[in-house]
């Protein structure tokens, strides 16, 4: 694979460039190098493809970010990738109006499949195999695609010659130039059929239901998409299939609330145990550990158990299970319990201003 560009180098912005900038850098570059103004050369197309590629990076505020963050590494994640000369036409038309589009010629790739799939909180943390069933278009078996009843095949298209493109003269933001469009009477793929399949109707596809083996990364979230590449619907006449992306529906856990990598755990404690310091078992995401509650602990303390948190999908490094004391008041003192209270109530009297609040347990718990 070739190394790619810095996308900042191939607009020729400089990295704290405003989206103004970045606008007006895209549309001069798009303009030098479109096809329609370079015919038959290598290089611009090329270039007519990166520069476009770098705009639809950095023209959305998000994938900015990630770009900035993770740099090309960024393209292996789903929604980044797969960026092709269609891509660059469709991001053109866009910016200038005009719906000028390229012949589509030959075999036309497939769309892709958008999945949501259910999975356990577990699942989500530590990663899983799941066999899901997907229901796409198949390239048909009769015609292997062809769209051609067995036994015939596909013939030249009279209009186009079977070069699936024809030309015509239009006034464009470019003054004249010549128009290659999609021929219409083979819809750009420069072969007709007059005996279709019976199977497929000609459309060289057939419905079906794929069974599928996916792989769940571990630390899947829900804003997160993963891509099966090749996975989505067939291509119309043969043509490459378009990929699988799944979104996942996380299922709640009992009793641990996720944030980001951290895991949030409400740990009950009663007052002695707060006030003497106590050793819990406490539920973990991996099965259970012991929190150490120390003497004197106030409500709201945050206990950190390091490490214990969900994996980063691409470092695998674990957050952190930060348990939240909450100290349990009874509500109902038996006739002994209510003594003991008592005699206590009357040595301390009205206690001292606590320190800290919840708030500042939690910051600390985050910083540290
Ligand atoms: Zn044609
Ligand atoms: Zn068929």
């Amino acid at each position: 694979m070739a190394v790619k560009r810095d996308y900042y180098e191939v607009l020729g912005v400089s990295r704290d460039a405003s989206p103004e900038e970045l606008k007006k850098a895209y549309r001069r570059l798009a303009m030098q190098y479109h096809p329609d103004r370079n015919p038959n050369d290598k290089q611009a197309e090329e270039r007519f493809k990166e520069v476009g590629e770098a705009y639809a990076v950095l023209g959305d505020a998000q994938k900015r970010q990630r770009y900035d963050a993770f740099g090309h590494a960024g393209d292996g994640m789903p929604d980044l990738g797969g960026f092709s000369f269609e891509s660059a036409f469709d991001l053109f038309d866009m910016f200038f109006g005009g719906g000028r589009r390229r012949a589509r010629t030959g075999p036309q790739r497939g769309s892709d499949l958008r999945m949501n799939v259910e999975i356990t909180f577990k699942e989500a943390v530590f990663g899983a195999t799941r066999t899901i069933e997907v229901p796409r278009a198949e390239t048909c078996p009769d015609c292997s695609g062809s769209g051609a009843a067995p036994g015939t095949s596909p013939e030249q298209c009279p209009q186009c010659g079977g070069s699936g493109q024809v030309r015509r003269s239009v006034n464009s933001v470019f003054g004249q130039v010549v128009n290659v469009t999609a021929c219409p009477r083979c819809r750009g793929e420069g072969r007709i059929v007059s005996d279709p399949c019976p199977r497929c109707r000609g459309h060289g596809r057939v419905e079906s239901r794929k069974t599928l083996e996916v792989q769940i990364p571990a630390g899947v979230d829900e804003d997160v998409q993963v891509r099966v590449a090749g996975e989505g619907e067939a291509g119309p006449r043969g043509g490459p299939p378009g990929d699988l992306y799944l979104a996942f529906r996380i299922q709640p856990h009992p009793t641990l609330v996720r944030r980001g990598q951290d895991l949030i755990y409400e740990l009950p404690v009663s007052v002695p145990q707060a006030v003497l310091g106590d050793r819990i078992t406490v539920p973990t995401v991996d099965s259970e550990a012991q929190v150490d509650v120390p003497a004197g602990t106030q409500d709201g303390r945050v206990l950190k158990l390091n490490g214990m948190g969900v994996p980063h999908i691409r470092s695998g490094r674990r957050g952190d299970q930060l348990c939240v004391v909450r100290v349990v008041i009874p509500a109902h003192l038996t006739g002994e319990h209510r003594k003991l209270y008592e005699q206590l109530g009357s040595r301390d009297g009205r206690p001292a201003d606590v320190r800290k609040g919840f708030f500042d347990h939690l910051r600390d718990a985050l910083r540290g």
